[in-house]
């Protein structure tokens, strides 16, 4: 059995919000001396840095989960955590179709960057990720799960782009896990959420920034990095299960 220190939930500097210095190898190495073994890299609709992150994160012991954020037409952000590159690649397409909008404002929002493992410049994308996608919150889900990958909500707590801000919280039950942010206690996001024994109540740090990554506050016991694994820890099946504190 594995015990996976993890960050299920942060950004590159493929993020348009996010700050130009978050290459593989600066967030890597801060993930290391956090004491993290496992990160899931979820830029907002796009999966351009992965490669270059997984090839880091082999070099220096860190498991790299592809994943992407997503915004729906309903302003809800998923996240979406996928077993292979090619299936994210292939979400990737479906994303590309769905995105609504127009071009990044370079100036205003900063750029889109494409880098290499070692965190050298390749490319920008031209594209403003930060568009919501016409895919309502089902959609995602049904899309996803049939490319072999899981959703979670993210972020529950934040009120701009919260599932439960939108649509309620009965839709909550869909989901194996949700996710909060940093400064919110599972326990109390529980209790108020009314959420079953068997979904786990995720803390990432949806960091976009270096200095947003933290002290590791989930472990993740599982047989093997994969979503079916993923997906049973959630639920604490099978002997799988998931601290956090
Ligand atoms: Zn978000
Ligand atoms: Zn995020």
């Amino acid at each position: 059995m594995l015990h996976l220190k993890a960050d299920l939930h942060l950004h590159s500097c493929l993020s348009p919000c996010a700050e130009e210095d978050m290459n593989p190898v600066a967030v890597l190495t801060r993930v290391r001396q956090l004491g993290y073994d496992l990160i899931a890299l979820a830029d907002h609709h796009h999966g351009g840095n992965v490669t270059s992150f997984q090839k880091k994160g082999r070099e220096i012991g860190i498991r790299v989960i592809p994943a992407m954020e997503v915004e729906t037409v309903e302003r809800v952000h998923l996240l979406c955590l996928f077993d292979t590159l090619e299936q994210l690649q292939l979400w990737q397409v479906q994303v590309a179709e769905a995105l609504l909008g127009g071009v990044n404002p370079r100036e205003f929002y900063g750029p889109q960057l494409l880098v290499d493992d070692e965190g050298r410049i390749t490319g920008e994308v031209e594209e403003l990720l930060l568009n919501p996608l016409s895919f309502d919150v089902f959609e995602v889900v049904e899309r996803v799960k049939g490319l072999g990958g899981v959703v979670i909500p993210a972020h529950l707590d934040r009120p701009g782009h919260s599932l439960i801000f939108h649509m309620g919280m009965e839709i909550l039950k869909v989901f194996p896990a949700v996710e909060i942010s940093s400064h919110m206690e599972p326990a109390v996001v529980r209790e108020i959420y009314d959420l079953n024994p068997d979904q786990t109540v995720l803390v990432s740090s949806d960091a976009h920034f270096l200095a947003e990554l933290k002290a590791p506050r989930v472990i993740i016991h599982v047989a093997e990095v994969s979503v079916k694994e993923l997906e049973l820890a959630f639920r604490g099946q099978d002997g799988r299960w998931v601290e956090v504190f």
